[in-house]
């Protein structure tokens, strides 16, 4: 059985404006008033892990410790079983400093050349850290297949090559709110609301 939330203030670790504005309005509903990282002036600690539930849990550890509150944290990327579980955790590295995910979907295609399987995932897990170190860690996925060359323009990252299982359109084709409704972060979002906020009885 996981921890719930029994707060109000709850620090989002994250830098990203576009993700605190996601999770606030995700969470208003529970009556949580959330505060980010960034607002805080935390720093982002280094992703030394070997799992998205290992960084995303250091993410929100270091936040609950930092300021003693309770702290929630997300880590996310694409996997390629015929790559061995690549990019994973290294996602966001593959599109270099520059951020040019062209680059890291060409990187995807080149290292497939001549392999078989072109299945994949999206991941997104989601860690609630405690300032008493407990921590609950939730895991969305989606299901899919690679397409090259890359499709569509809506979207971010690997959205492009990315097709989910049962569909024809790539993420960066579909509109945002079809995409929103099958999502690896909405899978994770729906399991952390029902295990930590949602009311008895339902949400
Ligand atoms: P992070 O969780 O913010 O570190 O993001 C990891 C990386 O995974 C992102 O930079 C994207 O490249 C990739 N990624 C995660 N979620 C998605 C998605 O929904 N679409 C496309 N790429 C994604």
């Amino acid at each position: 059985m996981a921890r719930r939330f029994a707060g109000e203030r709850l620090v989002i670790a994250t830098h990203n404006r576009g993700k605190l504005a996601e999770i606030e309005a995700l969470l208003h509903p529970f009556g949580v008033e959330v505060v980010g990282a960034g607002a805080l002036g935390l720093a982002e600690p280094e992703e030394t892990g070997a799992t998205f539930e290992a960084n995303a849990a250091l993410k929100a550890e270091a936040a609950a410790q930092a300021t003693g509150l309770p702290a929630l944290a997300d880590d996310s990327g694409l996997v390629v079983p015929a790559l061995d579980g690549a990019p994973g955790i290294h996602s966001a590295r593959w599109a270099g400093p520059e951020r040019d995910f062209a680059r890291a979907m060409a990187l995807v295609e080149t290292r497939l050349a001549g392999r078989a399987g072109r299945s994949a995932c999206f991941v997104a897990v989601l860690a609630l850290a405690w300032p008493d170190r407990h921590v609950e860690t939730f895991r969305g996925e989606v299901e899919g297949r690679l397409v090259f060359p890359p499709r569509g323009t809506r979207g971010f990252g690997y959205d492009p090559i990315f097709v989910p299982a049962g569909g024809s359109e790539s993420f960066g084709e579909m509109a945002p709110a079809a995409k929103h409704a099958i999502s690896h972060r909405a899978d994770a979002f729906r399991k952390l609301v029902a295990a930590c906020f949602a009311r008895a009885g339902g949400a």
